[in-house]
Parts: structure tokens; sequence; C-alpha cells
């Protein structure tokens, strides 16, 4: 296994858990894997697939996903092919043909076309296992359902004796136990890794209005140079709309959404695999295609619907082990625009809960890491440092008279205000709702004017958040007193608020250079060369049509721009470099870092 594994991908060891599903699936039995993305899920069926007679059958839900993994394993010199609707009638004619001569390794399918193929193809070549990638598709409970999934079910029994493994980065349990239903999974062992992805910072900014946002994100952008990363955004129009507003600031941005047609989608992130585009202004249509493994970040322009779709997509970061950084931005009206959404769909509670949760954990006080690992199962009292509840901890104070100011103002309306006319009337604004209801004639008009509007949002947010108060969607979102904050309005409990935090922009700057210089890697770090071997990189793909990544990761590059390797040999040996790759491009890399060195 291990010989395998150094041979066709260059790794000196295995990652916790891959050994035994390795072993698990060459003994034949089924499996349920459970693995951050970037985990290392590919290599469990693959090492199976390349240590045994036939052909192991890869089902991926993507075609850009398929294209993605097939690319990287023939650039390590495996016979690796995907039959799909992308591909002419003579290039599936030809593949058919080498499935049934032996000749494929992995055989990347989509779910319809295997099921179009199990009476046919598929009983006509040996194979060695089916793998079920990004298996969650399968069940109405995970969040990215297909229906061509379902029918996968056929599978265990057409062919009994091979095994399936199931493989997914995302799943409850309730989502997991209907996976192995779904697929009729015979006793399958489950492998569950830590979802822990150590090398993404989280950082959450709590009620800043778009002007703070963009300049926000531009100074952010500004600590990332050239990096490729992803601004996620609720809705097509904000999308268009940062990509616009980062533009006039001369940053070049892409869009991607479903509105576009498939083929612009298509275009764009081609651009963004193959880093001619740098960022993209995207919806959660983005993303489960890509499998780059150098995004270096990701931007939750408003908050995601749950913790699986957060997770899920700040993992689309730093997939390569390197450290890379999030960021979140969290605010009243997204959690009033996304609770109506829940609301309006068939499963509201349970859409409704995971939107709760989601928001607890933008709320949070304690390691915001701690949140995450306890919502996939793993209890974690942790301290990660790398989290801006940890660098920062929050600060308290007493809020027990603002918080009674606002509920008083709501209830002297008898609660027939939303949030925006309830600020209005602390500050004492004479806004069109205050002064058609004479809002401005109540005691409490105007006794909240020594605070800022935005911190009164922020407030708001904060008693939202303890349960002061409800929002009621049904009467055109008027806020409801609960019982709890009763006791606080006639002084029954006192309540402690968490002190605003609002970092100058500016002063990020410098802060941001220090983390920077701390790279995994402790020997020093040629960056000169650095540049030079990502062009030669980059040339090299280029001439292949490949993605940059493909030819060699930003963890090998940065491991190639430390120890220097002089000749073939050592090159080979850096972690990441299989046999193929040390014959192919030793020489020209080799070649570059002595020229450089001479110099
Ligand atoms: P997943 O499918 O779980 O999201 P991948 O299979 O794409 O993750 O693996 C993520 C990255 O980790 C890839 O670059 C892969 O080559 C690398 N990787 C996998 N296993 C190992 C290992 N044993 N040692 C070092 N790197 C590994
Ligand atoms: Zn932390």
């Amino acid at each position: 296994m291990l010989t395998t594994l150094k041979s066709y991908f260059g790794y000196n060891s295995f990652r916790p858990q891959q050994e035994e599903i390795i072993t698990h699936l060459l003994s034949k039995k089924d499996a349920l894997v459970l693995m951050p993305t970037g985990g290392g899920k590919s290599i469990c069926f693959q090492i199976p697939a390349l240590m045994q007679d036939g052909t192991a059958i890869v089902v991926s839900p993507l075609i850009s996903l398929m294209k993605d993994q097939v690319e990287n394993l023939q650039a390590n010199g495996i016979a690796a092919a995907a039959l799909n609707s992308n591909n002419t009638d003579s290039e599936n004619l030809s593949i058919r043909y080498d499935c049934r001569m032996g000749h494929i390794k992995l055989l990347y399918i989509s779910p319809e076309k295997l099921i179009l193929e199990s009476n046919a193809l598929l009983k006509d070549m040996k194979k060695s296992l089916f793998a079920i990638d990004e298996a969650h598709c399968i069940s109405q409970w995970g969040h990215d359902f297909r229906p061509e999934y379902t029918q996968l079910g056929q599978i265990r029994d057409l062919f009994p004796n091979i095994p399936i493994v199931a493989l997914t980065a995302t799943a409850d349990k309730t989502t997991r136990e209907d996976i192995i239903k779904q697929l009729n999974l015979n006793n399958p062992k489950i492998f569950i890794s830590s979802f822990d992805r150590p090398n993404l910072s989280l950082d959450v900014k709590k009620d800043y209005n778009e002007k703070e946002k963009i300049s926000t994100i531009i100074h952010f952008i500004d600590d990332h140079p050239r990096d490729s990363g992803i601004i996620y955004c609720m809705t097509r129009k904000t999308t268009e709309k940062v990509a616009m507003k980062l533009k006039k600031e001369g940053i070049i941005a892409g869009v991607y959404h479903a509105g576009l047609s498939a083929l612009e989608r298509n275009k764009i992130q081609e651009d963004f695999i193959n880093d001619r585009i740098a960022i993209i202004c995207a919806t959660v249509a983005f993303g489960m295609g890509i499998d780059k493994s150098n995004v270096r970040w990701v931007i939750h322009y408003n908050l995601p619907k749950s913790i699986e779709n957060f997770y899920q997509e700040i993992g689309r970061a730093g997939r390569d082990g390197l450290p890379s950084d999030t960021l979140l931005f969290y605010s009243l009206q997204d959690i009033i625009t996304l609770t109506q959404f829940a609301n309006e769909t068939g499963q509201q509670s349970l859409n409704i809960d995971k939107l709760r949760l989601m928001q607890n954990y933008a709320e949070s006080q304690v390691c915001r890491r701690r949140i995450l690992l306890n919502y996939f199962g793993e209890n974690s009292t942790c301290q990660c440092g790398n989290c801006d509840v940890c660098k920062k901890p929050p600060q308290i104070f007493d809020g027990t008279i603002i918080v009674q100011k606002a509920l008083s103002a709501i209830m002297r309306t008898n609660e027939k205000i939303g949030v925006g006319c309830t600020i209005d009337i602390l500050r004492g604004t004479y806004s069109s709702d205050v002064v058609q209801y004479q809002y401005d004639k109540l005691k409490t008009f105007g006794v909240g004017r020594d605070i800022p509007g935005r911190d009164w949002h922020n407030y708001m947010l904060q008693m939202l958040q303890m349960g002061f108060y409800e929002i009621n969607y049904m009467e055109d979102k008027h806020i409801k007193i609960t019982p709890l904050g009763k006791q606080v309005l006639y002084g029954e409990a006192k309540v402690n608020l968490v002190v605003i935090q609002r970092e100058e922009s500016i002063l990020r700057k410098d802060k941001k250079k220090a983390i920077k210089v701390s790279t995994i890697i402790t020997r020093e770090e040629d960056d000169v060369l650095f540049e030079k071997l990502r062009e030669l990189r980059k040339r090299l793909a280029d001439e292949q049509g490949y993605p940059a990544y493909i030819v060699l990761s930003d963890k090998v590059l940065h491991l190639i721009a430390t120890i220097k390797p002089k000749t073939i040999e050592a090159f080979g040996a850096i972690s990441g470099i299989a046999e193929f790759k040390k014959q192919k491009y030793g020489a020209s890399f080799v070649a570059l870092i002595l020229e450089h060195e001479s110099k």
C-alpha cells in the first residue's frame, strides 16, 4: 500500500484512517467514509483501484468534478477516464473498449449513465469496487439532494459481490443513516475522520453596512495579492453588485450564478481553475465542481443558511493544507431574509433549526472552531487560536438599560413595528412611519439618541439572539416581545451585552503581514525562486492544457522553493511528487533552480 502511495502519488505516509479504509475495501466489504473536504478521500478508493485487477467505478455528480479528478490521475500516469454526456461518441466508444479490455483502472461516471450502463457495459467488464462520491446527494436531508442519485440503490442488488464505498464531506447523523439505507449498503463499516481544518482561519464581522463590507474586502484582497478566492453572496444581484464595486477599485472579479448560461458559467469556472481570474463573486451554485487545491480564501458576504453549507463553502479554501483565511459577514437583515426563505420551504422547522445553529455560530462568544466541531459530533473544548474569538475575546457590559429602552419603545406601539422603525423611534428620527402613526408622541421617542443607528442594529441583533423578542413573519415582520424580554423590561432580570468591536480597516494591514509569514514550513522559503517556479509551472500547465495545480500543487511548489532540490532524485523525494512527475518535470525544475542559485 505504501509503495503504491509513494510511486503513484509521491506521498510518504497515509493520513489518519486512509490505511484502515483501504485495507477494509481490499477485503471486499462495504464502507461509509466521512472526511472533511481536503481530508484525502480520493486516495481511499484510488489505491485499492490501483492494487487490484479490474476497474473501479466512481460515481460523481458533476462533470467538472470528474474532469478534475481524471486530469489529476492522468497527470500522475494513471489510466483513468470519464464516461459522461460531454464526450463525443468516438471518445465514449474508445473508453468502452478500454474498459472491456481491462485497461482502465478508474472509470468516473455520472449516476444517470451508471444506471443506463448497468445492464450493458458494466456487465461486460471486470470491476474492483464502486465508489459513490458526494454520497450525501442521495439524501433529502442533506443539502445537495440530487434525484438521479436515488437510483443508485440498485447497484447492491445488481452486483452483490463488488464492494461499495460511499464518501462524503458533510453528513449529520440523519443523513448518514439515510445514505446507508438508500444505497442498501451491506453492514458497512463507518469511518469518521476529524472534521477539523486547523489551517482555515475563522473570522466573523457583525452588522457591517455595504460600504464597510466592501472596504474590508478590498483590504483583505490587498493582503492576499494574486491569491485565488471566492466571495459567496446570497443573491445573483449581489454577486454582480460586489463584482462591480471591486472593479471600481481596480480589482477584477468574475461573476457566477445560476442565471448565467451554462456556457458562461463554464468559462468563468475554467478561468478560475486555470488562474486566469483570481476572484469569483458567486452564489452557492458555485463550487461543487471545484477541486482546485489552491483557493487561499473564502468570504461570505451574507450569512449562509446552515452550518453544513458554511463548512462546505469555506472548505473549498486550503485543500492543500496551507494556511487560508475565511471571513463571514453577518447582519440582522440576513437573518430576516433567510428566515423568510426557510418559512417558504417544505421542511420549515428543520430549516429554521439549521439557520438558528448557523446564527449561534456567528454570535458565538466561545471559540468558533469548537462550535463547528461540536456540530459535526466531535465534542471539543478547544481554544484554536486561529479564530477571531480566540484572538480577541469579546468583552461584556451591563446593557439592561439599553435593552429596556428598545423593548419599551416596541411595547408602546403595541408591538406593531419592525426593527427599522424601532430604531427610528429610539434615535428620534422623523421617518414616514413615525410621522404617520405619531410615534414621535411616544415617551420613548429619541431616548436612544446617544447610540448610533448602526450600534442599535447590533444591539437589536444581540437581543434577538438572546431571545428577548421574536419577529412575526405573518404580520409584516413586527416585533413581539417574549416572556423573557418582559422580565428584562419590568426590571426582573439583568442583561449583559457584548461590547461592539469595529477595528478600522487600516489597522488590519500590519497585523495581517505578521500572520502571513507563519506558513507551515520552517526552513526559509525563497520568494524570488517561488515566483520563477510559479511561472515555469504555468508554462508547463498551459502547454498541456491543464490547470497549474494539476502539474504541481501550491504546497509542493512552496516545498521546492524551500528545499531547492538540485538533482532529479532530490526533486522526486519531495512529498507530493510521484514517480511519473519526477520523470516528467524533474529536469526542467532542477535546471531552473541551478540557474537561480548560480546568480
Ligand atoms: P477530498 O476528496 O477528501 O476533499 P482529496 O482526496 O482531493 O480530498 O485530497 C486533498 C489533498 O490531500 C490532495 O491534494 C491530495 O493529494 C492530498 N493527500 C491525500 N492523501 C494524502 C497523504 N496521505 N499525504 C499527503 N497528501 C495527501
Ligand atoms: Zn478559536
